[in-house]
């Protein structure tokens, strides 16, 4: 059953667009604006496998594993098939570290985890010859850990099957930047160049814009920009079942179908919102992805996709509502891990919204601890 609040969504990344996927089942008059159409997540790589992480924060172990975990159910949602779709695929990963006992000590890791997230699937360490038979690139002699439920997504055709999907379900989406404002206790403005519109419940999925947009209400928050560079190859190869390759280091290499291999990607602080490609940066992270895979040298650059991470000071996320601002939600901060939280985040702000209990709770993930009155 549709209702009538009016809902605007600010923000046309993964996690914008799944909120207003959501809210579209929902209500009728849902409008969607994006200057940019997802800056971090068209450029993201695409890896899904948190489990392998030696991050210790429990947080974001819990939404990050919970946010890969949902993937299923949105691919139901969205009708999309699960064994063969090229916005997501769950092709297995194969994470390397230096030392041998390093990766044992993953593969422990990883068995525990698994009884509590048996996404995770099936865990091995493979020899050189059984990694080379799910990767032919490979060229070196190490040893990996694979684990058979880690993913692939191409968020900026995710996005874009979300975002179609709340246009037919009767959303309307306008390619503009917009500013917001407070009118009335609960009601907010917002302005375009080329119309301004009431609403009474807005949601902010702006990523590395948050500071932007809500500096002008008077608030400040703790977010600081990332810029992250990647390259995109073509091979002749049919990779769609290969696995995601992620060395010890910056470079990941993953592969999809249409013979698109992605190599990436930087994490460069001091690159502000700066979308220039930088051709050293580049060159290096080629050069050591293709000591792991003697084949990319045959690959053709077919294009380099550069965007702006979210960070907060001390990494975590957060989202649930904008604290003295009623109606106004929020999510950010997913830095590296956004494709892999951000759906299950844009499921929870249309839970919000709606009144619904929310799949995490919020308390752990507080928007009060980074978002403040300027004083
Ligand atoms: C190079 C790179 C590689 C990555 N790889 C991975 C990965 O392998 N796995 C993983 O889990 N995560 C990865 N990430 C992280 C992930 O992409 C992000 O955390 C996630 O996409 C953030 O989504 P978002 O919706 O919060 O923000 P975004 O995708 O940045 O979307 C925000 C949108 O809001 C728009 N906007 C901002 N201000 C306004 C305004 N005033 N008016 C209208 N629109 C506005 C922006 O233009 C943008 O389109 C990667 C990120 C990068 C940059």
């Amino acid at each position: 059953m549709t209702q009538t609040k009016r809902v605007a969504v600010i923000g046309g990344g993964i996690v914008g667009a799944t909120a207003a996927f959501y809210l579209s089942k929902k209500y009728d008059d849902v409008d969607i604006y994006d200057d940019g159409m997802g800056q971090a997540t068209s450029a993201a790589a695409g890896i899904i496998c948190p489990w392998l992480s030696q991050r210790r924060n429990k947080e974001w172990y819990e939404l990050a594993s919970k946010g890969a975990a949902f993937y299923p159910q949105l691919m139901h949602d969205l009708n999309e098939p699960l064994s063969d779709s090229d916005i997501y695929q769950q092709v297995g990963t194969l994470v390397f570290k230096k030392k041998p006992s390093l990766l044992k000590k993953l593969e422990q890791i990883a068995l525990k985890r698994r009884e509590t997230a048996p996404e995770i699937g099936d865990i091995a360490l493979l020899s050189p010859k059984e990694i080379k038979a799910k990767f032919p690139l490979y060229g070196l002699e190490e040893s990996a850990l694979f684990a058979s439920g880690g993913a692939r997504v191409d968020g900026s055709l995710l996005t874009k099957k979300l975002i179609d999907q709340a246009i037919f379900n009767g959303a309307r989406h306008y390619s503009e930047k917009v500013i917001l404002s407070h009118s009335h206790p609960s009601e907010y403005v917002i302005r375009s160049t080329t119309q301004t519109k009431t609403y009474d419940a807005v949601v902010l999925a702006v990523g590395a814009w948050l500071p932007e947009l809500l500096n002008p209400l008077g608030l400040e928050v703790d977010i600081r920009p990332q810029k992250g560079q990647l390259i995109q190859l073509h091979l002749q190869e049919d990779m769609s079942k290969w696995p995601v390759i992620m060395p010890d280091g910056e470079k990941d290499i993953i592969p999809f179908s249409n013979g698109k291999i992605i190599v990436g990607a930087t994490h460069e602080n001091d690159g502000g919102y700066d979308l220039t490609p930088t051709k050293e940066k580049l060159e290096l992270m080629l050069a050591e992805a293709i000591e792991l895979a003697p084949g990319l040298k045959n690959a053709s650059i077919t294009s380099i996709r550069v965007g702006t991470r979210a960070y907060t000071s001390d990494f975590a996320p957060f989202f649930g509502a904008v604290p003295n601002y009623p109606n106004l939600f929020t999510a950010s901060g997913l830095g590296s891990s956004g494709l892999t939280s951000g759906p299950l985040i844009g499921r929870m702000l249309s839970q919000i919204i709606s009144g619904e209990p929310t799949d995490l709770p919020l308390s752990d993930y507080p928007v009060e601890q980074y978002i403040k009155k300027i004083q």
